[in-house]
Parts: C-alpha cells; sequence; structure tokens
C-alpha cells in the first residue's frame, strides 16, 4: 500500500480540521455581532437568551448562566437585570426551593431567538443536508465541543438525554445524580451537570 499524499496526512488533517473549525467559529460570531449590531442589542445578552431558551430546570438560574457565559456573577446579573426591563426575560421562584429563582423567556425574548436562529440560517443547513448527514454532523460537533470544553476546563452543558447519568425507566427519563424524574422536555434540554459518557476515553 502507498504512503499517504501530504493533503491526507494526520498533520495535514489536523491542520484543515482547525481552518474549517476556526472559520466557521468566526463566521457565526460576526454574523451574531451583526444582527446584535442590527436589534441595537448587546452579544451577551443574545447569547443569554440562546442559553435561557435551551437550558433545563437545573441550569436556567444565574449560576448556570453565568457558568455558560463564563463571565463574572456582577456582569451577568447586569444583563439579566437589563433583559428583564427589556421584557425578554422573567424570574420565577423554584415551587421547592423558594432561594432559588429560575429564568425564562418571556414571548418577546423567544422571538428574538427565533429571529437570531432564522438569521443564522444553521436549521436550513442541517434540512438541505437531510438525514443521516445531519445526524453524522451533529453527533461529530457534540465531540468536538465536548471535548474542547474539557480540555479548557468549562463545563460541558449537553444535552440532557446524551448524559451518563440519564436513565431511561419505564416511567420515563430519569436522573440518577439529582434522583428525580425527567419529562421528555427536559431530557432535551442543556444541563450544567452534563456529564458525556465517553469523556474517561480522554483523561484514560
Ligand atoms: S441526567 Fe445528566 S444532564 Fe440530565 S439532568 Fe441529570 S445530570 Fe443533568
Amino acid at each position: 500500500m502507498s504512503e499517504p499524499s501530504p493533503a491526507e496526512s494526520p498533520a495535514a488533517m489536523a491542520l484543515h480540521f482547525t481552518e474549517l473549525t476556526l472559520q466557521l467559529a468566526e463566521l457565526l460570531l460576526h454574523e451574531m455581532h451583526r444582527f446584535a449590531a442590527l436589534h441595537r442589542m448587546d452579544i451577551v445578552h443574545l447569547r443569554a437568551l440562546l442559553f435561557l431558551d435551551r437550558a433545563n430546570r437545573y441550569s436556567n438560574t444565574l449560576a448556570g448562566l453565568t457558568d455558560y457565559l463564563g463571565l463574572t456573577k456582577g456582569t451577568v446579573s447586569k444583563s439579566v437585570a437589563l433583559l428583564e426591563q427589556a421584557g425578554h426575560l422573567r424570574r420565577t421562584p423554584d415551587s421547592q426551593d423558594r432561594r432559588v429563582q429560575h429564568l425564562s423567556l418571556t414571548a418577546s425574548g423567544e422571538d428574538v431567538v427565533q429571529r437570531l436562529l432564522t438569521h443564522l440560517r444553521l436549521g436550513d443547513i442541517a434540512r438541505c443536508m437531510g438525514m443521516p448527514q445531519a445526524e453524522q454532523a451533529t453527533q461529530m460537533l457534540r465531540h468536538v465541543l465536548s471535548t474542547c470544553q474539557r480540555l479548557n476546563q468549562r463545563r460541558a452543558f449537553g444535552i440532557c438525554q446524551g448524559c451518563r447519568h440519564h436513565q431511561r425507566t419505564p416511567m420515563g427519563g430519569f436522573c440518577g445524580l439529582t434522583q428525580q424524574p425527567l419529562d421528555d422536555d427536559q431530557s432535551q434540554r442543556l444541563c450544567r451537570e452534563f456529564a458525556s459518557p465517553w469523556l474517561e476515553v480522554l483523561e484514560s
């Protein structure tokens, strides 16, 4: 068997992979900034709304948002206050622990997120790819993101149903970490306690 050409070598592949990933990240960030400028919004506020639209009940709090954004608690508190004033966010006390407040989007916040997602057009790209390519691309991106988060000591914030604590029972989903049931909606959301089932491979 012949040696792989330079373009197919592992080093060239790693370089192409890095270039493409960086270009994609830069393009999406640029479009987020463009959308923010068009709508006179702060990009941190957009990131907060995007996250809170997808966060589960263990994560849609000030602490969860602070972890996700990687900013100081003071900065995130101010952003939340401004988003509340603008009518995009509301706070709801937890039904069991009144000290905990959940942050959720109002109809106006949901409208911002919907318009941002339409602007980014990633959903259109996935639909054009069709199955199973879109599914494979999603798996690959999940793998890359989880690995980067782990290597950079950032929380994973993965989708609950892919977590190693997620269990399926005859009654529905169940979280092995919190020992609480999970309905289908919560199982589809982002969680700050997410633990990837395969990341031990990286550490071994
Ligand atoms: S199963 Fe994992 S991701 Fe889901 S709620 Fe529990 S800790 Fe979070």
